[in-house]
């Protein structure tokens, strides 16, 4: 088994990680929106024969209206309500995807 991996889908589902589900829920990443996945997780040294890999302790990402992943810190993060960012783009302060907002 060589180093290379997948990252996009090393991670663990964790609903309660920003209060609300995790995967629909978006939040305040690095200028964009993005999708919390869950805990980002990794093998390590007892992977091969448990088959569970260990958490990083950051969160696996997506961005919102792209498939590009992220891994975060925890604290780099904050919820987001739907009308603060395009469901399109994915960039905040943007209303191009038509969402009803108020005001
Ligand atoms: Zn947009």
């Amino acid at each position: 088994m060589s180093g290379n991996r997948n990252n996009c889908e090393a991670f663990e589902e964790d609903d309660d990680l920003y209060g609300v589900g995790s995967v629909t829920s978006a939040i305040y990443g690095p200028g964009v929106a993005l999708y919390a996945l869950g805990w980002e997780t990794a093998p390590d040294k007892e992977t091969e024969w448990s088959g569970y890999e260990q958490r990083t302790g950051r969160v696996l990402c997506v961005m919102v209206g792209d498939d590009c992943y992220f891994s975060q810190d925890p604290d780099d993060l904050a919820p987001l309500d739907r009308e603060e960012y395009c469901g399109e783009c994915g960039q905040v302060g943007c209303q191009h995807d038509g969402y009803e907002r108020e005001g």
